[in-house]
C-alpha cells in the first residue's frame, strides 16, 4: 500500500516518470537520497530551482484557502454595497462573475505548475 502525494518526479537515469511518496518528499527537502522505484539507483533534489518548486508545491493549500477568502469578501462587500443602494445590480453581478472568472483561472495555473514533474537528479 503506497500514498500517493500527487507530486511527480522524473528520474534522472532511467526516465521514468516516479509518483512520489510523502516519505520521498521528506527526503528531498531533507536532500537525502532515495532509490527510483524502477531501476533502484539511488536519486535526490540538489538543483536550486526544482528545490524551489517543491517548497511551492506545499504551499498551493494555502494559496487556495487564501483565495476563498479573498473571494468571499469581495462578494460579500459588493452585495452588501448592492443591499445599500451604493451600486447597481448589474455591476454587482459584473463583479462576482470576474471574482469566480479569476479564482477558477489562479487556481488553474496552480494545479498545472503543480503536475509538472520535478527533474530528480543523481545521488
Ligand atoms: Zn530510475
Amino acid at each position: 500500500m503506497t500514498v500517493s502525494s500527487g507530486v511527480l518526479g522524473r528520474c534522472a537515469h532511467c526516465q521514468a516518470l516516479l509518483d512520489l511518496e510523502p516519505w520521498q518528499l521528506n527526503a528531498m527537502a531533507m536532500q537525502e537520497p532515495f532509490a527510483c522505484k524502477h531501476c533502484h539507483k539511488p536519486l535526490k533534489l540538489d538543483c536550486p530551482e526544482q528545490i524551489k518548486r517543491l517548497k511551492t508545491l506545499g504551499s498551493f493549500a494555502t494559496l487556495r484557502a487564501l483565495l476563498i477568502v479573498l473571494c468571499a469578501t469581495v462578494l460579500l462587500v459588493s452585495l452588501t454595497l448592492q443591499w445599500i443602494g451604493l451600486l447597481e445590480r448589474s455591476l454587482q453581478l459584473g463583479i462576482s462573475a470576474l471574482v469566480l472568472v479569476g479564482y477558477l483561472l489562479v487556481m488553474a495555473i496552480a494545479r498545472r505548475r503543480q503536475r509538472r514533474p520535478l527533474l530528480l537528479q543523481a545521488g
